[in-house]
């Protein structure tokens, strides 16, 4: 079965002003054409795991208890759109804490690939930000920068990069930039199958 790993904020939903942190379901808002997104990969049979950082709560900013009410509303309405989202993985841990799930870490793929047997080399990693891309990286899936959330600031850091460090950043590169979770799904399905 073909994988896809999304990040959460950003990718799905936007990200919030204060601060970047979603703390309740009234903060939780779809960016366009995700839902159709997710349903597009639902039919056409990936399996589909979000793999989010949530330092919000080892920071104090929202409970275990919130995030959860969160996630089970958003797979809730998703599956209403016709999409299925197969697993949450998030990561509680504030940066500080050297944790081994905090993207850039891909401990939480790795956790995934364990619990449902993925061949991780044929999955792909979508998200917005440097860490989600190296975190698909270091557990070996394909990597696809989106523009929306903080994907325009990643995309400029790609690009300037100084030429002479392209050695070091070898494997750190998305192999796709797309505007939003559509395109880059609707990429996926037409060129993956
Ligand atoms: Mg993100
Ligand atoms: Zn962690």
């Amino acid at each position: 079965m073909k994988t896809v790993f999304l990040d959460r904020d950003g990718v799905i939903n936007r990200n919030p002003p204060n601060m970047g942190y979603v703390r309740r379901w009234s903060e939780f808002s779809f960016i366009p054409n995700a839902r159709k997104a997710i349903r597009e990969l639902t039919e056409n049979g990936y399996r589909i795991i979000v793999v989010t950082n949530q330092s919000g709560i080892e920071r104090g900013l929202y409970s275990e208890e919130s995030l959860a009410d969160i996630h089970s509303r958003m797979v809730a309405e998703i599956s209403k759109a016709g999409g299925t989202i197969d697993a949450v993985y998030y990561c509680p841990h504030h940066p500080d804490a050297g944790c081994e799930c905090r993207k850039p870490k891909p401990g939480m793929l790795i956790r995934a690939k364990r619990e449902h047997n993925i061949e991780l080399s044929s999955a792909y990693l979508i998200g917005d930000t440097v860490t989600d891309i190296q975190a698909g990286k270091r557990a070996g899936t394909k990597t696809f920068l989106v523009l929306t959330g903080l994907g325009q600031e990643s995309y400029y850091h790609y690009m300037n990069i100084k030429p002479w460090k392209q050695t070091d950043m070898d494997g750190y590169y998305p192999e796709k930039i797309f505007t939003n979770l559509y395109s880059a799904t609707h990429c996926l399905i037409k060129n993956d199958s």
